[in-house]
């Protein structure tokens, strides 16, 4: 099965393998000239004697370091050309499976998976054959070069053929000639409706296939492509053989056969041709010249093991050699062509199988494609409704924060009204100690126990109205608040301190005795003696007079009572001369 041929009955075989030429003899103006003539001499045995291309390769293959990297493409897709034409398919395969990752472009890309596709399908890998074909359709989109996509889809439309899926076939013969919209490019449209005839004469749609031919024959003809104009006539004239019309298809099977003398010999049409013309001389009864055709195309068929050529020329030599009365011979040929159309079949339903599980992949690959978008679309939505409620929780959550935040915002406000009201109530707007009622509160609660002794001083300032008079209430304002600061830093964390009025303070110390008291006093008028008055814009000595009264532990005085004791001791001080400390006694 490895060895047969696949295309036995195409005349594309050779047409793809001439495409390809004509691609691989391209080469840039810019790549170094001893390589390429030498890559141009090998396309050029490839195409008139693979035979001779052996020692160009050899040489092509020393100097494979110094090719550009499109010399090195273009080597490998010759070297897979003479590997396929040599029919060491499996070489081709391993050739091209090694170096494919490395092609540098599209084009070359198709080239090189045609020439893979072209490799399995002769190896009878129809899955692999179709499984590279279908990678460089998908490729198609992307190549730029119009030669590469017509070799692509020629290689397609083979490919379907040789599986007897014309309906895949023709699309893609058609779609050689819409690539063209204008039909400007002569060759796809050769090419196109070229295949497109084939095919319907393959699948039985003859009168299509004959209402197209002048047509086809005429632009492969005017546009230089006479080998394709040739095949096209050739296939008419095999059908007209076919269809009865014997004298005329012998004819021109026979003027077409010249022309075929003059340009190809080896064409797999030349064999379908003579097999033809052998049918006709049958049909009129010359049996020489109908075994001499059919003998021929045999040989030939048998020479390239070409199975369905060779089953059918077979067939041909049977039906010659019965007619001739050989009929042990016409056995054997009978019995030829029995085997090789099992054979044929066999193979049929390989490919077939494969065709069949190829589109199954495909198709099932689509499904799964299909359903892995579906899936991501579900995903997506998920995300979406995701997002859309963290933003609600979001917004909820600011919703919250921005309405606590007023609230504290308002609460701290209250309790801030709260406070300044009570100090307000409580605090000496000028010099920002106790006033009188709220120190007295307090002189009150600390004389209730009387575990302790408690002491009070009570102080006046000196000649203060003199201040006022000389520089100015302002200036006895400072005075009072810069007394009541330095006074502050004085006392201890227990110790209270009010403005009683006017110029006159009073300090209440818990747990002092007398003595300290009157220590604590007497710093403090050395404190006030010590106030610098420049930052008041004078310089003017001031100074204070104090009074202490001490509550002993255990002893049972009011508050009020020694207030009037400290008052009375401070009233000593100001008739002993100002500025000086007396204890009640
Ligand atoms: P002495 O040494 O006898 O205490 O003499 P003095 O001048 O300090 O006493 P006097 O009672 O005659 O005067 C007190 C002055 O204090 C009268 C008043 O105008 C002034 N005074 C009372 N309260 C304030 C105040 O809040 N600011 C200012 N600048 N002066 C005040
Ligand atoms: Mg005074
Ligand atoms: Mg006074």
């Amino acid at each position: 099965m490895a060895n047969l041929k696949l295309n036995a009955n195409s005349i594309f075989t050779n047409l793809i393998f001439l495409i390809a030429l004509l691609f691989s003899s391209i080469a840039a103006s810019d790549e170094p000239n001893s390589n390429n003539e030498l890559l141009n001499l090998a396309t050029q045995y490839l195409g008139s004697a693979p035979e001779k291309a052996f020692d160009t390769f050899a040489r092509l293959e020393k100097l494979r370091p110094t090719f550009t990297p499109k010399q090195t493409d273009r080597y490998y897709l010759l070297k897979a050309s003479w590997l396929g034409f040599s029919g060491m398919h499996r070489d081709r395969i391993e050739l091209i499976q090694s170096y494919i990752a490395q092609v540098s472009d599209i084009d070359s890309k198709v080239k090189f998976l045609y020439e893979l596709s072209d490799a399995y399908t002769n190896q009878g890998e129809y899955e692999n054959a179709l499984s590279a074909m279908n990678q460089s359709i998908s490729l198609l989109p992307q190549i730029s070069d119009m030669q590469a996509k017509l070799s692509m889809l020629q290689s397609a439309a083979t490919l379907f053929k040789s599986l007897h899926a014309y309906d895949d076939a023709i699309l893609y013969a058609q779609r050689m000639y819409l690539i063209d919209p204008n039909r400007s490019n002569k060759l796809a449209t050769c090419l196109g409706s070229s295949n497109e005839i084939e095919i319907n004469f393959l699948r039985g749609s003859r009168n299509l296939a004959k209402a197209a031919l002048p047509m086809a024959i005429q632009v492969c003809q005017e546009n230089g492509i006479a080998a394709i104009a040739l095949m096209l006539k050739a296939l008419d004239a095999v059908d007209s053989v076919n269809s009865g019309l014997t004298e005329q298809g012998l004819k021109t099977g026979l003027t077409v056969l010249t022309e075929f003398a003059k340009t190809n010999e080896n064409s797999d049409y030349v064999i379908q041709l003579k097999e033809g013309i052998a049918r006709a001389y049958l049909k009129l009864s010359n049996l020489n010249q109908a075994e001499h055709f059919a003998d021929q195309a045999y040989q030939q068929a048998k020479s390239r093991n070409l199975v369905q050529l060779l089953e059918k020329t077979s067939r041909t030599m049977a039906a010659i050699k019965r007619a001739q009365g050989q009929f042990s011979s016409a056995l054997e040929y009978y019995d030829t062509s029995l085997a090789l159309k099992d054979k044929i079949l066999d193979d049929q339903l390989h490919k077939n199988l494969a065709y069949q599980r190829v589109k199954y992949d495909s198709q099932d690959k689509a499904n799964q494609l299909s359903l892995l978008e579906q899936k991501n679309k579900t995903l997506a939505i998920a995300r979406q409704l995701e997002k859309r409620n963290n933003q609600n929780l979001i917004l909820l959550v600011t919703l919250i924060s921005v309405m606590l935040l007023i609230l504290t915002a308002w609460l701290i406000r209250i309790w801030q009204q709260k406070n300044q009201f009570r100090e307000t109530a409580q605090i000496d707007g000028l010099t920002q100690i106790s006033n009188r009622a709220h120190f007295i509160a307090g002189g009150v609660q600390a004389m209730q126990s009387n575990h302790a002794a408690v002491s009070v001083i009570l102080f006046d300032m000196d000649f203060f109205k003199r201040i006022n008079d000389s520089f100015g209430h302002a200036v006895g304002d400072w005075v009072l608040r810069t007394v009541a600061e330095k006074i502050k830093t004085l006392l201890g964390k227990k110790d209270l301190f009010g403005r009683l009025g006017g110029e006159e303070f009073v300090i209440c110390a818990p747990g002092a005795s007398e003595a300290e008291t009157v220590a604590l006093a007497e710093r403090c008028r050395v404190a006030i003696m010590e106030i610098d008055t420049n930052p008041s814009g004078y310089r003017f000595p001031i100074s204070a007079s104090f009074g202490v009264a001490t509550r002993a532990a255990h002893a049972s005085t009011s508050f009020e009572d020694m207030l009037a004791a400290a008052d009375k001791a401070l009233y000593v001080s100001k008739t002993d001369g100002r500025n000086r400390v007396s204890a009640f006694q």
